[in-house]
């Protein structure tokens, strides 16, 4: 299937590439700049233009951005969107972080309605903070599922970067739905929605510096930086970035998916946790917290009396999903660590 992939350079749009191309499809993915083309290229030497191709869109809060994008010969089957801001430095919610989201998405959408008619599936990023209730807290006694959508209203995303965020991703989902009912285009949206993305990092880093915005605490745990206190988890909810990715592809390359949101979540963890697995298999960094540290724990009550519940069910049975443990994810993702210097 010939499909287009946007924002090629991101943490889980690198590993979608790599499935991709493993399944033998021929994918064009946007890129911001030639230079980040020309190292996802140089990651895939044996693939010619006809298997992995680049499409320049600098800013996708530009009205019109993927209106070249969509267009190819030959035609495009399927378009995968995952580009979107996710990180908090924000000085603007609105300019940073909801037109990038909800205008990148309808955006799109329009683009392949008016220049793409060849498009059978749209597969579009969205996220657990669509789903989540962050008011209810912990909520221990409800089961999150694809049922559930965030309630936050446009000006709580103004609150902080965070609620930013979830707003951004809400909107932009909800925009989609809605291009969906009202436009009634020629093809069939699926949404995947993970909680925290954890995994090892393939696209190309400048530094540790530059680490994606979910593998951060990752990182900070092997540096060192919870040895006093464990900062808080907040969302207990995690996946690995390899699943993510096996769902971004079965989303349209199964029928059945069509029109259907996918919580794809692989089980709970606490930042307790990850120090834990970190301290237990990689001795050499020694500033990892010890049992009489304080925070970093699950609610009172735990994980069976404490905590929200989820289902995961519909991504098992519907994209045939096998999630990782989270002992494997966090392995693979300090050993990918190492290779940028940790
Ligand atoms: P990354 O930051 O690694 O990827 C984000 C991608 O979006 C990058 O390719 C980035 O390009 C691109 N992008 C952002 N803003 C713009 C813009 N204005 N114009 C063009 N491109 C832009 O993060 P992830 O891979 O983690 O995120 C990918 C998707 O997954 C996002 O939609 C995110 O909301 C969603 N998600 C992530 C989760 C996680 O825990 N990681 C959890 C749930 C959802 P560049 O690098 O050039 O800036």
């Amino acid at each position: 299937t010939r499909v287009l992939l946007t924002g090629g350079s991101g943490f889980i749009a690198a590993h979608t590439l790599d499935v991709l191309l493993k399944h033998g499809h021929s994918v064009v993915t946007t890129v911001r700049s030639e230079a980040k083309a020309q190292k996802i290229k140089a990651a895939y030497p044996d693939h010619g233009k006809d298997k992995l191709d680049f499409a320049i869109v600098p800013d996708i809060a530009q009205p019109n951005a993927f209106d070249k994008a969509v267009i190819s010969d030959p035609p495009f089957e399927a378009v995968l969107h995952t580009a979107s801001p996710f990180h908090f430095n924000v000085t603007n919610v609105q300019k940073d972080l909801l037109d990038p989201a909800i205008i990148g998405t309808t955006g799109i959408l329009n683009s392949i309605k008016k220049n793409a008619p060849s498009v059978k599936h749209v597969v579009i990023t969205s996220s657990f903070a669509s789903i989540v209730n962050p008011s209810k807290g912990f909520w221990p006694g409800h089961t999150y599922s694809e049922a559930d959508w965030n309630p936050i209203t446009r000006e709580e995303a103004e609150e902080n970067a965070m609620m930013g965020y979830r707003a951004s991703k809400t909107f932009a989902e909800k925009a989609a739905w809605d291009f969906l009912e009202k436009e009634k285009p020629n093809f069939a949206v699926a949404t995947i929605n993970p909680p925290m993305v954890f995994g090892p990092i393939v696209h190309n880093l400048e530094s540790l510096d530059s680490m994606n915005t979910s593998n951060q605490r990752l990182l900070w745990a092997a540096q060192g930086k919870f040895k006093d206190e464990i900062p808080a988890t907040g969302v207990y909810l995690w996946v690995d970035v390899r699943d993510v990715a096996e769902a971004h592809v079965a989303a349209f390359e199964k029928p059945e998916a069509a029109n259907k949101r996918f919580f794809t979540v692989a089980g709970y963890f606490s930042n307790r946790d990850i120090c834990k697995i970190i301290k237990s298999k990689f001795p050499q960094y020694k500033d990892l917290p010890s049992d009489s540290t304080p925070g970093g724990d699950y609610p009172e009550g735990g994980i069976q009396n404490g905590l929200y519940g989820f289902s995961n069910k519909r991504s098992i049975d519907v994209l045939g999903l096998k999630y990782k443990t989270l002992e494997e994810s966090v392995i693979d993702s300090i050993k990918s660590f190492q290779a940028v210097g940790l």
